[in-house]
């Protein structure tokens, strides 16, 4: 494993811990990508420095979180995690968990480095880098399963999923991220599991499903979410929708916009949440906008009205923050608009701060077969005319159409 690859900052906190004393390693992602041959997303260290130590050593350094004491080295825009080596808790005999769920409310007994790689979720996240020499440092046969390319946790996976039921969200990531496989009892355990999710505070699931949807392997991860029946907690609304499933819609409609997302990971180019949300909600929204519409509520309002409510459900499951609600919103609300092709409207339309967003949200819809692909076709043209061209779409379709014909004629005779 060369050190070219590490981030110049993880090296620096490494040497600068082991200057001072302590004991550091590279942990976890940093080291299991590395090894795979993968550029890290971020760097993990641990070692034997306790919070307080190492906010002494580093002038930027901030300690964070109640359930597990860590703290963030901040260069820049990079974040280094640093976290003291931890044991099991009822090793030491704390009341760090739940006595009716199971679930750890705290997870800061300090141990030892053997201790602290036991205690971790998967072998493959259990190797530890060693700048001093090289080495890596395998306790629990992680190298032997990164090669073999599957996923094992390191102990009673009943336990360890009650406990903390984020780590079936976990074995979903990485499996969809690197191709890994899952035990088979593992797996069936996981179809069984789902409702433990309830118990995980929101802000959490929020965090997890950012990184499920976001990185990349967007649809790897809802084909799996979907295959361990997980994603029905995740996404109640949208499950169900997905199982009734009328024509080939719906199902086609979350697939092109994660296909979507994934394409402009792969290409570096931005993602909003906002979009991506929106589009994981759209189906239960535009099925409650339609029921309005059934007694009579006009377009724009039904779909405001179904927004709200689908999101206030869907934020007792995943909260969505604000700052991508109200886009996310606002990208629904102006798809009715795109059907006003009249007047001034289109121009008027086309000055909405969220204009391109909804406009891509809406050949999604027409590429996967629910809205008019004509709609969206006539909106790529119109945007693509100069102005002067602008102004003769913009007449209503029934002039046009006569001004046209006209100019046939005119051109043939
Ligand atoms: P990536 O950063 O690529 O998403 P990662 O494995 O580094 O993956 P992090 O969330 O950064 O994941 O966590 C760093 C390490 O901390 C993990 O590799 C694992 O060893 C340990 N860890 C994280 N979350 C848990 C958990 N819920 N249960 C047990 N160990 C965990
Ligand atoms: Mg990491």
């Amino acid at each position: 494993m060369s050190r070219a690859n590490i981030s110049d900052n993880a090296l620096k906190v490494l040497y600068r811990l082991r200057k001072d004393g302590y004991e550091a390693y590279l942990v976890g992602g940093g080291v299991r990508d590395l090894l795979l041959g993968r550029a890290p997303k971020d760097f993990d260290i641990a070692t034997d420095a306790h919070p307080e130590d190492i906010r002494a050593i580093f002038r930027n350094c901030r300690l964070i979180g109640r359930r597990f004491r860590l703290a963030h080295v901040h260069f820049g825009r990079e974040i280094i995690e640093v976290a003291t080596f931890r044991a099991a808790q009822d090793e030491r005999g704390e009341a760090g968990v739940d006595a009716d769920t199971g679930l750890i409310l705290r997870d800061n007994a300090y141990g030892t480095i053997e201790e602290d790689a036991l205690r971790r979720d998967f072998t493959v996240n259990a190797l530890y880098y060693d700048i001093a020499d090289f080495s890596v440092i395998d306790f629990t046969g992680g190298v032997e399963d990164l090669k073999k390319g599957v996923l094992r946790l390191l102990g009673d996976p009943e336990t360890l999923f009650r406990e903390d039921p984020v780590r079936m969200l976990r074995a979903v990531r990485f499996a969809a991220k690197l191709g890994f496989g899952i035990d088979a009892p593992v797996e069936s355990l996981m179809k069984e599991a789902g409702y433990l999710l309830e118990a995980v505070p929101p802000a959490r699931l929020f965090d997890e499903a950012l990184k499920l949807f976001m990185s990349g392997h967007g649809i790897q991860s809802y084909e799996k979410l979907r295959h361990y029946d997980l994603f029905r907690h995740l996404f109640p609304e949208t499950d169900s929708c997905l199982s009734r499933e009328e024509h080939e819609f719906p199902l086609t409609f979350v697939f092109n916009g994660l296909k979507n997302t994934d394409a402009r990971v792969a290409e570096d180019k931005p993602v909003t949440p906002a979009f991506l949300f929106g589009v994981l909600l759209w189906e239960p929204v535009r099925l409650r906008a339609e029921r309005a519409r059934g007694v009579g509520v006009a377009p724009i309002p039904a779909i405001q009205e179904a927004g709200a409510d689908v999101i206030r459900s869907q934020i007792s499951q995943i909260a969505l923050p604000k700052r991508y609600t109200l886009p996310m919103r606002e990208i629904w609300s102006l798809q009715p608009r795109f059907e006003q092709r009249g007047g001034k409207r289109p121009l008027r339309l086309m000055q909405h701060p969220r204009f391109r967003a909804a406009y891509d949200f809406l050949v999604l819809r027409a590429a996967s077969g629910e809205a008019d692909p004509e709609l969206a076709e006539w909106w790529t043209a119109f945007q693509e005319a100069d102005e002067g061209a602008r102004v003769e779409f913009a007449r209503p379709p029934g002039r046009r159409r006569r001004r046209r014909r006209k100019s046939k004629t005119a051109a043939e005779g």
